[in-house]
């Protein structure tokens, strides 16, 4: 069956319907998904068969059958390994209908049908009794149904329930027991994630200084956790205030609550420092003992522990509501606040009555300046970025008179500001245009914003779209300088940016015969590269602990080959090292000066390869010309030494393109010595189709 879902186009904003094979969503699942990552997580797939062996023996040792219940089952692998380990019988219960199916399959070619029930329900439909899906209630309760936060997959009501109706008192869990640990530190990088800092300009009558509203500064932001590769957070851009702290715990084999509480701990700086950010990861063990653990732990946690690199956990970024200056030594109070399926944090000083626990009643952190939802944390660090700034600053300055009428293309953008600042007093008109959403709400923080600088009748916002402008929104005046940072919500790859061009194109009757436009051109880079552990999410795992996953491995193949998913993807690149195996290369270029043309842009080439290594994929990223001499990437920053390692923008996702066979070379001479490609930049559809060849 097909169905016909509309959408606005990110590249070229026009609304279109597109025709959806019903398999579209669960192909991107499945081509998406983590499943390959935690296959080839051999940290996590040993512990647990470990955990699982140890459960098992205890059982056996009391004399009784092993009963097992593996919720969330995915591929089987936790139940294969409960059988392997002397299991009697095995209950596999998975929610994902095309996962339920490869665990059928995947069960049945490793030999275990007769004692693996694979169900395909969610854990809570799942009834005990003769008539059920589960005969007797089971006496070891396997699970992995963690995210990076613990409990955000909804693990706590699924144990909850299961300790209720699905499995015998006293049963043994693998994992055993859960930590969360926190860490406090002070780091202006992670805090620019979350506030805006005021932005600095040298105008021609003084200094001005663009603040950020008190909505925005005494906002909590919003509740979805900031999950980071924190392992590639230098140790130069956080400050340690607390030691690691256990926040709280739970124990899988005793019934679980989920309801919303809170967990209270002192912590005694060990710096002084302002309080801005609590770092958290977790750990589970395996068994009672502790004795089989497997850890999220930061590099500087444990340097000499072996480091297992995995993309499904990763460590937890939360921002405090205000920054607190601490003293060291002073105690002060760090409350974690859950409900069933988030966590946030409070910072309190010590106080002479000491407050009950009870007492402590956070909400949950809801945006309330709307600015948290337009713009992620990304584009906050973004915004906050002053070298950027300083880039943006002097062009405007090389481009703005004192009767320039200048209009603003981007959404939630400072620039219309700057622009006020540098140019003359007649500069009259911006707009920061929303796009596709023209709600009221959504311009609020851009009317915040002017507010609180004292600009609401300096800057006009146009609330229309680029090709609903008319000339009254204009006053009659045409415009001589159009500005775009260019930067707009929708955008998921890097050139849905060039919206902006499409965007200028549909306005060019209002623009004045020589109007400047700021960016005058963008660029599409590329450049071949070898990652250091990203290739594993695409990788096939072939067995796993000794269970043959193929199955799995065909399914992501499949998926993979379907429509779009074979295009390139996002990923944030400074947080996946790579190193470059050939030079960056500019491949094509879109001249923002004229309207967009009718005709395809493309190009062909080949790209040399320079340093020996796997070629895994093409890195593609925009450059931004702003103005003569004046470029902004949002790729590459740098090569940073000669083995070839990359430093990449830390605010935005470049394009990863895999390839679908990678080549392996030891020496240079072996290598094929270049990648051939061909790019197609469709105008009227936005798309870029690639087709590369080794
Ligand atoms: N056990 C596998 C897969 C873990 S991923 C392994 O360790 O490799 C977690 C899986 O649990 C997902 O496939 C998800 O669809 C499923 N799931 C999560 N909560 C569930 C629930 N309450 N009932 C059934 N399946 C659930």
């Amino acid at each position: 069956m097909k169905t016909f879902c509309g959408r606005a186009n990110p590249t070229t904003g026009a609304m279109e319907w597109l025709e959806e094979d019903e398999n579209y969503d669960y192909h991107q699942e499945i081509a998406r998904s983590r499943y390959a990552d935690m296959l080839h997580d051999k940290d996590r797939n040993t512990k647990y068969y470990q955990g699982i062996r140890a459960a098992v023996s205890r059982v056996k040792e009391r004399g009784e059958k092993a009963i097992v219940l593996d919720i969330g089952t995915g591929t089987g692998l936790l139940s294969m390994m409960a059988v392997s380990a002397g299991a009697d019988f095995c209950y596999a219960i998975e929610v994902f209908k095309p996962m339920a199916n490869a665990a059928v399959k995947i069960v049945e070619k490793n030999g275990f049908r007769d004692k693996i029930k694979v169900i395909n329900k969610h854990s809570t439909e799942v009834i005990v009794g003769p008539e059920g899906d589960m005969q007797c209630r089971a006496n070891i309760l396997v699970t992995e149904l963690f995210d990076t936060e613990l409990i955000g997959e909804g693990a706590l009501p699924t144990y909850e329930h299961a300790h209720k109706y699905l499995v015998q008192e006293g049963c043994e869990a693998v994992p055993h027991r859960a930590t969360v640990y926190v860490q406090l530190v002070e780091s202006k990088r992670m805090w620019s994630w979350s506030k805006l800092f005021p932005v600095h300009v040298e105008a021609e009558d003084g200094e001005k200084i663009i603040v950020s509203p008190s909505e925005m500064e005494n906002c909590p932001g919003v509740p979805s956790v900031c999950d980071i590769q924190l392992n590639q957070m230098p140790s130069s851009d956080f400050t340690v205030l607390s030691d690691v702290v256990t926040m709280f715990s739970v124990d899988f084999s005793k019934p679980v609550r989920s309801a919303s509480t809170s967990y209270r701990v002192q912590l005694e700086p060990v710096k002084s420092g302002k309080a801005q950010i609590v770092l958290s990861w977790w750990d589970i063990d395996m068994d009672p003992s502790g004795m089989i653990n497997c850890t999220m732990a930061p590099y500087w946690v444990k340097p000499t522990a072996a480091f297992q690199w995995r993309d499904h956990w990763m460590q937890c970024v939360y921002f405090l509501l205000n920054e607190e200056p601490v003293l060291q030594g002073e105690k002060v109070y760090l409350t974690a606040c859950r409900d069933e399926y988030s966590v946030w944090y409070k910072l309190q000083k010590a106080r002479g009555e000491e407050e009950n626990k009870s007492d402590v009643r956070v909400e949950s952190p809801v945006c309330r300046c709307q600015a948290h939802l337009l713009w992620n944390r990304p584009r906050f660090g973004q915004l906050n970025d002053q070298n950027r700034t300083r880039q943006y600053i002097k062009s405007l300055m090389k481009v703005l008179k004192t009767d320039s009428v200048c209009l603003c293309i981007s959404d939630g953008s400072l620039l219309p500001v700057l622009a006020h600042y540098l140019g003359a007093k007649q500069v009259q008109y911006f707009f920061p245009y929303c796009f596709p959403c023209i709600l009221g709400w959504y311009f609020q923080p851009s009317h915040l914003f002017f507010k609180a600088n004292n600009l609401e009748d300096k800057i006009k916002i146009i609330e229309a779209r680029p090709e609903l402008l008319n000339s009254s929104h204009l006053e009659d005046k045409k415009i001589s300088v159009l500005v775009g940072e260019p930067f707009f919500t929708t955008s998921l790859l890097p050139w849905h940016n060039l919206y902006f061009w499409y965007a200028r194109t549909a306005v060019t009757s209002h623009l004045t015969s020589n109007v400047t436009v700021l960016p005058q051109s963008a660029s599409l880079h590329m450049m071949i590269v070898e990652f250091q552990d990203l290739w594993r999410i695409r990788s096939p795992c072939g067995t796993c602990e000794g269970f043959d996953v193929r199955t799995m491995d065909d399914m992501i193949k499949n998926s993979l080959n379907f429509r779009e998913s074979k295009e390139a993807e996002p990923h944030p690149l400074w947080e996946y090292p790579c190193k470059s195996l050939s030079d960056p290369e500019e491949v094509l270029t879109f001249d923002f000066r004229n309207t967009v043309p009718q005709h395809c842009l493309s190009t062909e080439g080949s790209i040399k390869l320079l340093r020996k290594g796997k070629s895994h994929g093409a890195v593609l990223w925009m450059e931004y010309h702003l103005a003569a001499d004046i470029s902004v990437s949002t790729g590459l920053m740098q090569i940073s030494n000669e083995k070839g390692n990359c430093e990449w923008n830390p605010h935005c996702k470049q394009a990863v393109y895999f390839f679908s066979s990678v080549i392996e070379s030891e020496t240079l001479s072996d290598l094929p010595s270049a990648v051939t490609y061909a790019i197609n930049f469709d105008t009227k559809t936005g798309d870029i189709a690639m087709d590369f060849k080794l």
